[in-house]
């Protein structure tokens, strides 16, 4: 009995397998072909200064809207695009894009940063100052409004290659933040090491600060240790006025959640200005 229980047992994890390959692999085939036929947005999240509840930048967070699969979330596509190098040219759209619409926002009067994300396999080939030099060129865009968000993990994955890069783009005036705080690395020896300009703490801290005082103590922390390394702080998932309030108190500088506003529509962001 325990022999054929085991069996079936393994026969369903043998289809339920074989089941996400084949749904990874169509999800692979989808994603080729919506980077081939440019099936791919951006929205646009605001960044707020918390002391004067003003504007200070916007993130480009990408779209996929797939005819079979509905909306695909980044979260699952974007491993997908790293896993197939597709990233390399999606990256450089979002950057195209994200650049060309800060310069448009900027044209029309509103002083504003963009945020673009980047994942570790941008750097692999080492050309990404070329790639972003050439992108800043094409769209007008004064280098210190872009900034690059990178995850703690992209810093410890080729070191030395990421440094070289970050350097380079640091002297043209490229900024760097570094995104979901706290999620990466418990070495925190890279702060001193790299270029940094700011530092985005992770929403699963922020979530809870109103609730539980560990989390609050941990928020207060991490922006005690960026303000003494000049690190400016944005708090990520902030939804309620209570956590706004705390963070103003422990002077975090800017945040970004919910409560503003959910990533938009490039006209639903002009509204916002
Ligand atoms: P991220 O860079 O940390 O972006 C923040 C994510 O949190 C976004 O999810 C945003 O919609 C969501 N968010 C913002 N405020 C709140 C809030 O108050 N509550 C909650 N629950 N969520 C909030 P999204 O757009 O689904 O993106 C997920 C991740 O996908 C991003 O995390 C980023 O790591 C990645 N991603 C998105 N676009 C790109 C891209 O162009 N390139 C790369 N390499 N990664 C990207
Ligand atoms: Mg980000
Ligand atoms: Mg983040
Ligand atoms: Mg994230």
């Amino acid at each position: 009995q325990a022999k054929k229980m085991g069996r079936n047992r393994f026969c369903w994890y043998k289809a339920e397998m074989e089941q996400q390959q084949l749904d990874k692999f169509n999800l692979m085939m989808r994603l080729r072909l919506a980077v081939k036929q440019q099936l791919f947005t951006l929205a646009y999240q605001p960044t707020y200064d918390l002391t004067t509840q003003s504007i200070t930048g916007a993130e480009a967070l990408l779209r996929w809207f797939d005819a079979e699969l509905g909306q695909v979330p980044p979260d699952v596509f974007i491993p997908l695009a790293e896993e197939t190098g597709l990233i390399q040219e999606l990256g450089i759209f979002v950057l195209q894009k994200a650049c060309a619409q800060a310069k448009s926002w900027q044209e029309s009067g509103f002083s504003l940063n963009i945020a673009v994300n980047i994942s570790a396999i941008q750097f692999k080939q080492g050309d990404l100052p070329a790639v972003v030099t050439k992108v800043l060129a094409e769209t007008g865009l004064a280098p210190h409004a872009l900034e690059l968000e990178l995850t703690e993990s992209v810093l410890i994955e080729d070191r030395m290659l990421v440094k070289q890069q970050m350097e380079q783009l640091s002297v043209l005036g490229v900024r760097f933040a570094i995104d979901d705080f706290g999620t990466g690395y418990s070495n925190l020896g890279y702060l001193s090491q790299f270029n940094l300009n700011s530092l985005k703490i992770d929403r699963s801290f922020v979530a809870r600060i109103a609730q539980n005082d560990k989390d609050l103590a941990l928020v207060d922390g991490i922006i005690q240790l960026a303000r003494s390394l000049g690190l400016d702080t944005v708090a990520e998932g902030v939804e309620d006025p209570q956590s706004l309030k705390l963070l103003l108190r422990a002077g975090c500088s800017c945040g970004q959640g919910y409560f503003w506003s959910k990533a938009v529509s490039v006209d639903e962001f002009s509204a916002l200005l």
